[in-house]
């Protein structure tokens, strides 16, 4: 497996770009964000493909239940018949969470702080998805 962006060989067959070449995706991210807390990106199996948490959080974990969160989200609305998800968000009394897909292949979840805008943390967040996007679809 090579880094679709840069050919470096990978370590681990469920990347698909090498950590230098996500890392900068991210840090993008964070430069255009105010408010950015901390991001992941989750392969659509639940697993952590890369992220900057803090420190103590277990990625496996944060990578499983925000992988699972947005499959229950997108059953409910499959349920209630209420079209396709764009993204989910929850809120609590220390900022946001947000998850959506970065395409058919990736999870990118958030956190913000309180005071964030979302409107505009969410625009961010989905430009950077089309990114991810892009980036795996190359690897395929
Ligand atoms: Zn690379």
């Amino acid at each position: 497996m090579f880094c679709t962006v840069c050919g470096m060989t990978l370590q681990s067959p469920y990347q698909e770009f090498c950590y230098n070449c996500g890392s900068k995706i991210l840090n993008q991210l964070f430069e255009n964000t105010p408010g950015l807390m901390a991001v992941a990106i989750i392969s659509s199996d639940g697993l952590p493909i890369l992220s900057t948490l803090p420190k103590g959080s277990d990625e496996t974990q944060v990578a499983a239940i925000s992988s699972a969160l947005l499959s229950i989200a997108e059953r409910a609305l499959i349920e209630i018949e209420k079209g396709e998800i764009e993204h989910l968000l929850v809120n609590s009394n220390e900022g946001y969470l947000i998850a959506l897909k970065a395409g058919p292949n990736a999870i990118l979840t958030i956190s913000t702080t309180k005071d964030a805008r979302i409107g505009l943390v969410l625009l961010d967040c989905i430009h950077v998805c089309n990114k991810i996007s892009e980036l795996l679809k190359k690897g395929k």
